[in-house]
């Protein structure tokens, strides 16, 4: 038995144990094993990080916007000189294949960090010629803020808020989820070879209800950046916005593939229909989990489909082999199990998957699902409303255009849609008509880092990415000059 991991929070430049010595257990969901601790901090530790945040502010707000970049990009370096072992541990915390963490996650927290220290540089504001008068725009950053990442791209994730963030010039106390708080703790470790000042960016692990509640209740936050489920994101705003913090929710998602007769049936269209159902588990906010499939040919795409489907490997995430690895925990197993019954009860098809893998060796404990295809399931069931967030997509028909439109709308979900088809101008046209703040065609998570990024409807409520994020991450100030 491995000896088990004490993690730590990262605070003032420190690394230090929580105030109230309670600790969390930490799982490794391919073999259900415990590997770690993870601090279980109150409202004490992250008074302590807000003041050592509003602290380092008024010097890291004025430190030139090259040198702010400079650090980023050192510790990208950093990062990325231990890029293997940030792929282990990310594999490890979250189940998820580490050559996955070795493609996607951990390079794209290198392109994050990269991204916004380069953006940062090249950030401009507005000038108004008025008559008689000049107005032009100052965007100052607003303080210390605090950025909340969830379990199903640990790093990714929480780079991706960070960097705009310490970019533009703020202090940040960032909060990971407990579940998966192992490379954001070693992330402080890089922080700090780095040379970051103390105080600029401090981490501060622990559970929602008592450290992210005692984060955004905090009255020295002047903004919430959170992505996570609906459900967080209703019961932070609540909170944050009597106080007019500024917030930016990335919420939930329960997007439509939405497939048309003419589309290229090729190996690679294929395979990212694949990936866009099941990447990751199926843990990924943008994954199409309603395939919607013109009639004229749903029975040869379903046939197709679901033997490919039943292709896909299920292994420990070590194993090169494995094309999915372990769901994130006990509870989050349970709960796609539990909607695998819920579909049942609804009257679907299962066509395939629909069971726990259990696997041999050191993985016989871990929280496996086989990737579950559903059919015979009308659009307003639960099945096809509610976030599963797990390995399981359904298939629906639709006839013509305009219902493909409605079944796609059909959720109170907004996030992301893909749409396959041949012809231009039919994708133009049902792009514009879905509900949805990201649409691919003909393709799916080909991310461009300047784009905005974000939800509609209960999916989200402002955008990230690019210029937004900076934007976010700074307060604008008008300033008038008369000329007369
Ligand atoms: P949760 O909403 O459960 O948690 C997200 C983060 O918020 C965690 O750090 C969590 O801590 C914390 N948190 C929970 N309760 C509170 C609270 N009351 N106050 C402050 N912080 C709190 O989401 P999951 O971690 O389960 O992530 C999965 C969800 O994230 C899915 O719904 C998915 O769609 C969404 N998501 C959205 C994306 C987008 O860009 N729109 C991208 C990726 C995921 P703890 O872990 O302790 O609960």
């Amino acid at each position: 038995m491995s000896e088990i991991r004490k993690l730590a929070n990262y605070i003032d430049g420190q690394l230090c144990p929580p105030q109230g010595r309670r600790w969390l257990d930490v799982f490794e969901p391919a073999s259900g094993q415990r590997f770690a601790e993870c601090p279980d901090s109150d409202v004490g530790d992250i008074g302590v990080a807000v003041q050592a945040a509003q602290r380092a502010f008024p010097a890291w707000s004025a430190t030139p916007i090259a040198q702010r970049a400079q650090f980023l990009n050192r510790i990208a370096d950093l990062l990325e000189a231990r890029l293997e072992e940030f792929a282990q541990a990310e594999s490890r915390d979250s189940g998820k294949p580490v050559a996955l963490a070795r493609r996607l996650d951990i390079p794209r927290a290198l392109s994050n960090l990269r991204f916004f220290a380069a953006a940062a540089t090249q950030f401009s504001s507005e000038a108004h010629a008025t008559d008689g008068a000049i107005n032009y725009t100052l965007r100052q950053p607003l303080g210390t803020v605090a950025c909340i990442s969830p379990w199903n791209l640990p790093l990714y994730l929480f780079t991706w808020k960070i960097a705009p963030a310490l970019a533009t010039g703020n202090t940040v106390v960032a909060k990971p989820s407990e579940i998966t708080p192992l490379t954001a703790a070693m992330f402080a470790q890089v922080c700090m070879d780095a040379g970051l000042p103390p105080g600029v960016l401090n981490i501060v692990h622990g559970s929602g209800q008592r450290t992210g509640q005692a984060l955004i209740g905090h009255s020295g936050i002047r903004a919430i950046s959170f992505t996570g489920s609906t459900r967080t994101g209703a019961a932070i705003a609540a909170v944050a916005a009597p106080r007019f913090v500024k917030l930016s929710l990335e919420m939930g998602g329960k997007n439509p593939t939405v497939v048309f007769a003419d589309w290229e049936a090729n190996e690679a269209n294929w395979a990212t229909l694949l990936r866009s159902a099941f990447s990751n588990q199926g843990q990924i906010c943008l994954c199409g989990s309603r395939l919607l499939v013109q009639r004229s040919i749903y029975e040869n795409f379903k046939a197709a489909f679901v033997e490919k489907v039943r292709a896909l490997r299920v292994g420990d995430p070590q194993d090169p082999a494995s094309d999915l690895g372990a769901l994130v925990s006990q509870a989050h197993f349970d709960k796609v199990m539990g909607h695998i019954a819920l579909a049942r009860e609804e009257g679907g098809t299962i066509l395939c998957g629909g069971d726990a893998v259990r696997l041999e060796g050191r993985c016989a404990g871990g929280w496996f699902v086989a990737p579950t295809v559903i059919e015979g399931l009308g659009a307003d069931c639960r099945t096809n409303q509610e976030e599963i967030f797990g390995p399981v997509a359904t298939l629906i028909p639709f006839d013509g255009e305009d219902e493909a439109v409605a079944l796609a709308n059909a959720t109170n979900y907004g996030l992301a849609a893909s749409i396959w088809t041949s012809n231009l101008k039919r994708a133009h046209r049902v792009a514009a008509r879905l509900e949805s703040g990201i649409v691919w065609i003909n393709c799916w998570l080909k991310r461009d880092l300047r784009t905005p990024f974000g939800g509609v409807k209960q999916s989200g409520v402002g955008r990230e990415g690019g210029v937004d994020a900076l934007r976010f991450f700074t307060e604008a100030k008008n300033v008038c000059i008369d000329l007369e």
